[in-house]
């Protein structure tokens, strides 16, 4: 288990800091653990992604993957990205991890569209601090130029925290990138931001409506009148639709009946490494 293999590792490194707050140090010392060991993870291969299908109502096929990275440690195991993302961002080693993120999804898709034509592209997840690099679309052209790839085969995934300072920056950027060809989502729709006359103005593709409202849609009529609102909203916008964490039928039914264009969670598959990816997609092929 993770957290004891850290309590252990850092039993070493006891006393040299003092905190006034318990709590504090724990995190403190947890962070400093996961940043050293972020060092290494690039070079000793410590880092994989996983792929997630995308199920398009429409075509009933998968056309989508989300690319998620998994970082498995030798002593911790998995640490999770929810926690080892934040520590790379406030480390400075975010746009390394990035550009690594975007090769390796772009080598996969290349592989994997040619074997499945119904696969339009791969989504990577973009955290605000990479679009603050002046060189980011240049070097993301690199990137697709390397694999001989058009850049409709790129999804890039921000969340509203994007928007939340440097706004203008932020969206001449995602702008750029629009222009040359890849798609742009916004992920977690409804969990941060709060402006919503700002989505006429965002250059995207589709909304991903947040897990946390798709968890509550049987039980809560209004929360299920509310994602009916937002998938009719977006439409009217010209984005399409994506509910992501949908984990049972009647969900799946629901937001079909809702008009939702594409459904991503663990009901139709999980996170899956790129050879189990192969197996699904492969099954999937011969189903249809
Ligand atoms: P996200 O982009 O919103 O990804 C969705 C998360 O929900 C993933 O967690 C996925 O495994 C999980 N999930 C998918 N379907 C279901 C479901 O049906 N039920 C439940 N309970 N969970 C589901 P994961 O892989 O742990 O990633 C967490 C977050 O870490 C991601 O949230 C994303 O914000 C961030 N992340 C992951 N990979 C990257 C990356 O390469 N770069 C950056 N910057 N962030 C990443
Ligand atoms: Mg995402
Ligand atoms: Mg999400
Ligand atoms: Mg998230």
């Amino acid at each position: 288990n993770a957290d004891t293999a850290l309590y252990r590792a850092k039993d070493a490194g006891r006393n040299r800091v003092y905190y006034f707050n318990y709590e504090m140090k724990e995190q403190f010392e947890k962070e400093l653990l996961l940043e050293q060991g972020l060092q290494k993870a690039l070079e000793k291969n410590e880092l994989m992604l996983h792929f997630q299908p995308q199920f398009d109502l429409h075509s009933g096929k998968t056309t989508r993957i989300e690319a998620l990275i998994r970082w498995n440690h030798p002593e911790w195991g998995m640490v999770s990205p929810d926690e080892f993302i934040p520590v790379a961002e406030k480390a400075g080693r975010i746009r390394e991890i990035g550009y690594w993120v975007i090769d390796k999804a772009l080598e996969s898709i290349k592989g994997l569209s040619k074997e499945y034509p119904d696969l339009e592209r791969v989504a990577i997840n973009v955290s605000a601090l990479q679009l603050r690099d002046k060189e980011f679309t240049r070097n993301v052209k690199k990137l697709l130029d390397k694999y001989r790839l058009s850049p409709g085969k790129l999804e890039m995934e921000v969340t509203e925290s994007v928007f939340m300072d440097r706004v203008e920056e932020s969206i001449k950027i995602l702008t750029e990138l629009k222009t040359l060809g890849v798609e742009i989502a916004l992920d977690d729709f409804g969990t941060g931001f709060s402006s919503l006359s700002y989505l006429r103005v965002l250059p995207l593709h589709r909304v991903k409506i947040d897990r946390v409202f798709v968890s509550q849609i049987e039980t809560d009529q209004k929360m299920l009148s509310l994602v009916g609102s937002i998938i009719e909203m977006a439409h009217g916008l010209g984005f399409e639709t994506v509910a992501e964490g949908v984990e049972t039928a009647a969900q799946l039914k629901l937001l079909s009946e809702s008009n939702i264009d594409t459904v991503q969670g663990y009901y139709y598959s999980r996170p899956l490494a790129i050879g189990v990816l192969r197996e699904f997609l492969s099954n999937e092929k011969t189903v249809k």
